[in-house]
């Protein structure tokens, strides 16, 4: 393939090259006729097919074929199920093969910064780690098929406030622990076909224009083989681009973006080597998908329909369940209330709004299993309170056993191409919940919306089931959950805080005018939750079951290893409870002891086991360096710190049951040197330098107001004297020691630390 492909490039002009480089439409890539080079399409995603037929748009206004509309990744992710996600992919790479899609524009891997972003519903998650698992597995899913994925919007991309325009500013630890992250494994795992760059700048550079995003960190650190193409519209200069490792630029320019490789090349501002590159990763994917293509493809559209209402099942989240009020007994006498119940809000606004093939009616769903009766509570186009609807709803509600609100966010309070400004839900759905609370005590919630609300109403409710955006099968689902033929097993992939304020990018964000800066850094979800220590109104990992789990025999195979070496954990967990059901295990990491700043804790494993009542299995987790690292910026690479650490497994991030310490011993030669700023207390910290350090000190302050020695214990002195460089002792004991002899001392100490290179990574200098 490789061979035929370098055999056509060389037969192409520079016209037919640059041309390879930019859509030939909206959805479609160019072909060479005469060179028997097919034009393939691509479409959106993430979560269903957004295949148009006639007229083109990325913003979802116009119509696109029937195709079955899964739960989009902010649901998806709180399963935390690897495989069904995988499996939603595999179906989705069905329907493209049936639609001759040849690339499905998903899925989305960037981090939920603040509950805020307008696109969350289509991301995964506030942890990189989580995210990343998630996109790897559903882009596995895809290219099962034959089918490839643009795994997007690379990078940075968090907010849709200003987003062609917008510059993050993001410190380089925080991008590769955080915002990079979330990308790396996924594309190192899975291999996507192709990765899509973001609008925006990063750190002053747009991403279509970023060599180091696209060509140094993706494709020569990552090893990414496909080709990178630009969201609709992201292109700000063409051969710019091209040059930093953008291959493709979609929509077409109409003949814009090609003349000007064209020039480019001709003046010599580009060489035609990195042109023929680019059209090599082109070809090399275009074939791909010919040689995939199933002639003749189907897909089932029922079976479809069933794995959707399964992923649904599994995307909700019991929030609250007081007094075990849910399951509801079958034939139970129902109020079922608000507009969401007939017109569901099963996905978001934007490029990835589809048509789904079929749509399940809630209301109707739930009277398949109980007596219920349906109020209309709110008017779905308006916030206004309507006090007929209310006394309706209330009538409802008093001669029903138990009231089944739904309520949420409507269509335009969040989609993509803008940001909330709070999380508050419509002032009417808050005043139906406070009004059928008044006449009745049994309130069920279920909240269809694609990112966290605040919940003033939550003392109201005696159950919470957060629907997020369920899909075409929700209906099915949301019954299947509330009468109990399912268990929730959804846990929260993001914090829902008690306020907004509370959210560590509330000072930044949206940032001002074309500059957005992460100065919380690190401090993401509930990394900053954690280590602030500020109560969540629900923790990341949280959700609630209708059964119980017991854990223990927390194991690891080894209590001391180094940073090369991997580390086997495990652990059993029980159902204890009397229905089956499954259960997330976290595994987080914490770094007991460390130099640099690292957050309270980070999720470096989780798998969902099913089990019947009684029933007990041994998870087991296998870590290497990485779940124990930080990037360390001066050696540009992951970094472990010689020191102790501790395993812990947690039903959430809040609730910890069980830990082990180990020992985790870095192979890094990490060498700081010793120089005349070099503080007292790092010298007398370090093994490699404390014997000399403490004898070079004792005589450089002998007699002076600092003097180190075994009869001045004063405490006040001794800590002053550890922030002083040995260049200010001199200064102040003029007469101890000389400027040579300190450099003497330098060279000796330096010599030390040479001999002991791996000690040194545990101690900073
Ligand atoms: C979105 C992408 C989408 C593209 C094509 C853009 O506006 O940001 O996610 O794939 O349009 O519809």
């Amino acid at each position: 393939m490789k061979q035929n492909v370098n055999a056509l490039i060389e037969q192409m002009t520079l016209e037919e090259k640059a041309g390879m480089c930019s859509g030939l439409d909206f959805w479609h890539l160019k072909g060479v006729e005469r060179l028997g080079i097919p034009s393939i399409m691509v479409t959106d995603g993430p979560h269903g097919l957004r295949k148009q037929d006639t007229s083109a748009d990325h913003l979802g206004l116009f119509d696109s074929v029937p195709a079955t509309c899964f739960p989009s990744a902010a649901g998806i992710a709180s399963s935390w199920n690897r495989s069904l996600i995988e499996k939603v992919g595999a179906a989705l790479g069905e329907e493209c093969q049936a639609e001759d899609v040849s690339v499905l524009l998903g899925p989305g891997a960037n981090i939920k910064r603040s509950p805020l972003c307008g696109r969350n519903f289509e991301y995964f998650s506030e942890d990189p780690y989580l995210s990343s698992e998630m996109a790897a597995n559903h882009i596995k899913g895809v290219q099962s098929q034959g089918v490839g994925t643009s795994l997007k919007h690379f990078a940075v991309n968090n907010q849709e406030n200003r987003r062609m325009s917008v510059d993050a500013i993001v410190d380089e630890r925080t991008l590769r622990e955080i915002y990079l992250a979330s990308f790396e494994e996924a594309v190192k795992q899975a291999q996507p076909w192709t990765v899509m760059c973001s609008y925006n700048k990063v750190n002053g550079e747009y991403a279509s224009e970023n060599k180091r995003l696209l060509t140094d960190i993706l494709k020569d650190e990552w090893g990414f083989e496909g080709f990178v193409v630009s969201d609709w519209g992201a292109v700000n200069e063409r051969a710019d681009g091209l040059q930093a490792g953008l291959e493709l630029e979609m929509p077409s320019s109409h003949g814009a973006g090609e003349k000007k490789i064209i020039q480019a090349v001709q003046n010599g501002a580009l060489s035609e080597d990195i042109l023929n590159q680019a059209v090599e990763r082109i070809l090399n994917i275009i074939f791909k998908a010919v040689e995939n293509k199933k002639e003749n493809a189907s897909y089932d559209k029922e079976a479809h329909h069933q794995l959707a209402r399964e992923a649904a099942c599994e995307s909700m989240v019991l929030l609250k369940n007081e007094g075990a009020l849910l399951p509801l007994a079958k034939e139970a006498k129902l109020a079922v209330i608000g507009e969401f119940a007939q017109k569901a809000r099963y996905q978001g606004g934007g490029s990835s709004h589809i048509k789904p093939t079929k749509l399940e009616s809630i209301y109707e769903e739930i009277q398949k299993e109980a007596d219920a009766v349906y109020a209309r509570g709110y008017d779905l186009m308006s916030d206004d309170v309507d006090e007929t609807l209310l006394e309706e709803a209330k009538r409802a509600a008093q001669n029903a056993e138990t009231a089944v609100l739904f309520v949420g966010l409507p269509d335009r309070y969040e989609s993509e191409g803008y940001d909330r400004e709070h999380l508050s839900l419509p002032a009417n759905h808050i005043a139906l919940i406070q009004a059928v609370a008044s006449v009745q005590k049994n309130v069920v919630v279920v909240l269809s919306n694609g990112a966290p609300v605040e919940m003033p109403w939550l003392d109201q409710a005696a159950a919470v089931l957060e629907g997020y955006l369920g899909g075409q099968a929700l209906g099915g689902a949301i019954a299947d959950l509330l009468f109990g033929y399912a268990s929730p097993s959804g846990k929260l992939a993001e914090t829902f805080p008690q306020k907004l304020s509370h959210n560590p990018s509330h000072l930044n964000f949206p940032g001002e005018s074309d500059k957005v800066e992460y100065k919380e850094g690190l401090f993401v979800g509930y990394r900053y939750y954690d280590t602030k220590q500020i109560e969540p109104l629900f923790p990341f990992g949280f959700g609630l079951s209708y059964t119980t789990f017991e854990y223990a025999n927390l194991t690891v195979d080894k209590k001391q290893f180094t940073d090369e070496e991997m580390v086997n954990v495990s652990v059993t967990v029980k159902n204890t409870g009397s229905v089956a059901g499954q259960e997330v295990v976290q595994l987080y990491v914490k770094d007991t002891e460390s130099t640099v700043i690292r957050p309270e804790k980070e999720l470096k494993g989780f798998e969902k086991v099913y089990l019947q009542p009684g029933e007990e299995t041994t998870v087991t987790f296998l870590l290497g360096k990485r779940a124990f690292a930080y990037y360390n910026v001066d050696l540009e690479d992951w970094h472990v710190e010689t020191g102790d650490f501790t395993i812990l497994i947690g039903k959430s991030s809040a609730d910890i049951v069980l830990e082990e310490s180990v020992h985790v011993t870095s192979t890094v030669p990490f060498v700081k040197r010793v120089h005349r700023n070099t503080t007292v207390g790092d010298l007398l910290g370090h093994p490699a330098t404390e014997p000399l350090a403490k004898v070079f000190v004792e005589r450089a302050t002998a007699g002076g107001p600092f003097a180190l020695s075994e009869d001045n214990q004063d405490d006040m002195l001794t800590a002053m004297l550890k922030f002083l460089p040995l260049r200010a002792i001199l200064a102040f004991n003029p007469n101890t020691v000389t400027e040579e002899e300190m450099y003497a001392f330098i060279e000796e100490a330096n010599a030390s630390l040479e001999k002991e290179p791996f000690a040194l990574s545990h101690k900073s200098m």
